[in-house]
This record gives C-alpha cells, sequence and structure tokens, in this order.
C-alpha cells in the first residue's frame, strides 16, 4: 500500500493534531523564533491530548497506534512553522523515548515514560559527541559499574531539548571498543555532576534548545540501564527508523506548505504587466519541483507503510526518503524564496526563515552520505576488491 488509505479514525486525530498546531503552536511561531525559546507548556498539553505516545504501549498511557500516526503529527505540526519547537516534541515522542517503550524495563517505563507521554517530563536523547555523531559505534562517554551504580564521565553536543529536559536517553561506552560496547541508560538531569554546557547558537530552528551537555562523575543506578547491555547500538539503529521517517515526513512537510504559498504568490504578484506564474520559466520551474514532491512524499508513505508492515525493505527505503528529501528541500525552498524576489529575503517571510535550515535536514539522524552508505550496502554488490 504505497499510498495511505486515510480512514475516519486517521482523519479524527489529524484534526486532534490540526487545532493542536493552530492553538499552541502557529500564533507563537514568530516571536518564538525571534525570542530564541519556545515555551515548554505545549509538552502538558500535547501530552493532554495523547500526541506524546501514539505509538506506545496503552499500558504505558500511550495510544498503541501505528507509524502512520506519526506521519499524521508530524505533518500537522510542520504547519504550526516552527521547527525548533515540532523538534522538541518529536524528540519527547519519538527520539527520546520510543527505546524506553520498546526496551526499558516496567520500572524505567513507569518512571520515565508515563511522565514523558503525559508531557510532564522533558526528554533528550544523547548520542552525537563533540568527537563525531556519524560513527556511533565509536562513541567515548563512559558508564563504569561502582556497585548497584554506573558512574557516567564525557559529554555530548547538539543535544536537542539539551536544557529543558528532565532525563537524557543515553548512549555510553560499558564495554570495550566497538559496537557491542554501547549501551543505553536513562540520565536524570538533576543528578550530581551533570552539567549544561552552551546552548549552541544555531543558524536555524532557533526556539529549539540546542546543548552541550558534561557528565563528571555522575552517578545512576544500574536499574536505569535500558534492556541488555552491549545492545545499545542495535537499539539506535533501529529506533533510528522511526526517527528518519519523522524527518522525512518534516521535510516534505515543509515543502508543501512553501510551496503552496509560493503558488498563491507567484499568482498574484505582476512584472512587466503579467502575473509571475504566467512566465514559463516559473510555471515548468514549479511543475518540476510539484512533480518531486510527489515522488518525496510517496516514497516516504511507501517507507511508512513497510514499516507498519515490517517489511525489512523498510530500512532502505526510509533512507532514500530521507536522502531524496533532503536534497529536494535546499533546491525547491530557495527557489521558492527565489520567486517572492526581495520578500524572500526578509526574515518576516516563512519562506525566508526556511532558507537558513536547508542545509541541516541533511545532517540530523544520520547525514546524507549515511543514508547512501545504508542504501549502497543493502542494493549494491560487494566489489571484488
Ligand atoms: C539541530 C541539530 C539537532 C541535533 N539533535 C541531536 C540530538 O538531539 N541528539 C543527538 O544525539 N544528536 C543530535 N544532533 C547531532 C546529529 O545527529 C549529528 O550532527 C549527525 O549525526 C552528524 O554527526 P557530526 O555532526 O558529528 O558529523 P560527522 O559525523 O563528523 O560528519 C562530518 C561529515 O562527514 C561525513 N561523513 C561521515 N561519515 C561518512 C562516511 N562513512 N562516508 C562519507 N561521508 C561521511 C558526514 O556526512 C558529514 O558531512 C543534532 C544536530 C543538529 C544540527
Amino acid at each position: 500500500m504505497p499510498f495511505p488509505d486515510w480512514t475516519e479514525e486517521h482523519e479524527t486525530f489529524r484534526e486532534t493534531v490540526r487545532r493542536f498546531t493552530a492553538e499552541e503552536i502557529r500564533p507563537n511561531a514568530e516571536r518564538w523564533d525571534a525570542e530564541g525559546d519556545f515555551s515548554s507548556e505545549i509538552f502538558p498539553k500535547a501530552g493532554e491530548l495523547g500526541l506524546l505516545g501514539v505509538r506506545f504501549d496503552p499500558k504505558w498511557g500511550g495510544s498503541g497506534l501505528d507509524y502512520w500516526y506519526t506521519v499524521i503529527l508530524v505533518e500537522e505540526l510542520v504547519k504550526g512553522r516552527d521547527i525548533g519547537a515540532v523538534v522538541g516534541l518529536m524528540v519527547q515522542c519519538e527520539m527520546a523515548t520510543s527505546v524506553i517503550n520498546a526496551h526499558g524495563s516496567d520500572e524505567l517505563r513507569q518512571e520515565w515514560l508515563v511522565p514523558a507521554i503525559r508531557g510532564e517530563r522533558i526528554a533528550a536523547l544523547g548520542v552525537t559527541e563533540p568527537g563525531g555523531g556519524s560513527d556511533v559505534a565509536s562513541l567515548q562517554t563512559s558508564a563504569k559499574v561502582d556497585g548497584d551504580d554506573y558512574i557516567i564521565n564525557g559529554s555530548k553536543i547538539f543535544i536537542s531539548n539539551g536544557a529543558r529536559a528532565d532525563f537524557v536517553t543515553l548512549a555510553v561506552r560499558t564495554g570495550g571498543p566497538g559496537p557491542d560496547g554501547v549501551s543505553l541508560v536513562v540520565c536524570p538531569t538533576d543528578s550530581k555532576g551533570f552539567t549544561v554546557g552552551r546552548r549552541l547558537e544555531k543558524v536555524d530552528q532557533h526556539s529549539g534548545d540546542t546543548c552541550e551537555l558534561f557528565f563528571d562523575d555522575v552517578r545512576v543506578p544500574r536499574t536505569n540501564l535500558i534492556g541488555e547491555e552491549g545492545r545499545g547500538f542495535r537499539y539506535i539503529m533501529g529506533a533510528f527508523q522511526g526517527e528518519r521517517l519523522v524527518l522525512s515526513t518534516m521535510m516534505n512537510a515543509v515543502c508543501r506548505d512553501v510551496i503552496d504559498e509560493t503558488l498563491g504568490y507567484i499568482a498574484e504578484r505582476k512584472a512587466f504587466g503579467q502575473a509571475v506564474a504566467s512566465m514559463q520559466v516559473w510555471r515548468h520551474k514549479m511543475a518540476d519541483y510539484l512533480t518531486e514532491l510527489e515522488a518525496s512524499e510517496s516514497l516516504t508513505y511507501r517507507a511508512a507503510d513497510q514499516l507498519v508492515s515490517s517489511d525489512p525493505k523498510g530500512e532502505v527505503t526510509v533512507s532514500m526518503s530521507k536522502l531524496y528529501g533532503a536534497e529536494l528541500i535546499r533546491r525547491l525552498v530557495l527557489d521558492c524564496a527565489h520567486a517572492h524576489g526581495g520578500y524572500g529575503f526578509m526574515k518576516e517571510n516563512y519562506i525566508a526563515r526556511c532558507t537558513r535550515g536547508v542545509q541541516n535536514w541533511g545532517i540530523g539522524a544520520g547525514t546524507s552520505e549515511v543514508m547512501r552508505e545504508i542504501i549502497s550496502k543493502r542494493c549494491m554488490a560487494k566489489p571484488s576488491s
């Protein structure tokens, strides 16, 4: 089923998210962007509507739904036009918590997942380190066993929700080098020895708090281990599928919003006595982008379908959709801003603001080169030499 067969349940859920976005995000988006912070009040508000645990086990307060609902959630949240806030929410309900839902002990789920789904405790995911992000298997932050505790030392960088998080789903080295030495633990941010470093100034997503985190002899109970020791790398790679689907959907939704607005603008805007949209160069450019966007959305929906049906091809399709979307959004957003002339360079114009972020879509949750590596490894025979 490459195209979604939206049911009444999907539409009802979409309407709930649409209302939340219209009431809680869109009216605040420009101010949050200018002030460089979104309000944490959106977490409990989203939690109350059941938006923070759509795929999680109902036993812990989730809705037990599938990836199609994640797709709808993202498509609607993006219409709020504050990507920093959308990233914050998606880290909370997908990236930092899906591993606890899938592999955590019941005690961990009760203590951290339940309040995260309610939006009462904020989550961050700590994988990337100053020494590197793509090569997860080489991470250095250590967790050494001391009695019933782990003692954690090291640092993380570029961590979304880093300043506001109550806990970090943290990737640490509990064993030797390589992927089998990596584990995941829940690290509460009120632990002694934990500090938030700089809140990094980003080119875009100004409202989101993206931070350095430091761990100096931080003691956490061994019961905070998520799943089994030494399996953290596999858990992270498994969770990446959901993250990449979220990012692909975000990119498509941004492109759809930007192109719709541009089509409206060029239909009205006149130059040399005629609408810009009547000039063939722009008509053809927009026709190309509409075609590519349709292809990108179809690829993402195909990936969602494969993830829902646990089709092993899902991993490669989701990587293709992330790669394709990241390449498309760069060109589409810049050309749509260009179609706005001088207005496309003004901060008050949403499309102009979108141009700031085009480069980053090919970075988070695995760079475009990492996507190409996954695709080529899965789809091409190993060269003989
Ligand atoms: C806004 C933002 C929010 C983020 N939020 C989080 C978060 O919440 N939690 C978290 O853990 N991380 C987060 N990250 C980090 C992000 O996941 C990393 O930036 C990303 O994985 C890339 O790692 P790196 O920056 O260390 O780049 P590097 O890994 O150093 O890569 C540098 C360059 O080398 C290329 N490269 C790497 N490997 C290969 C290869 N095998 N073949 C060819 N080229 C290669 C890369 O594509 C890239 O162009 C965030 C980043 C940003 C920008």
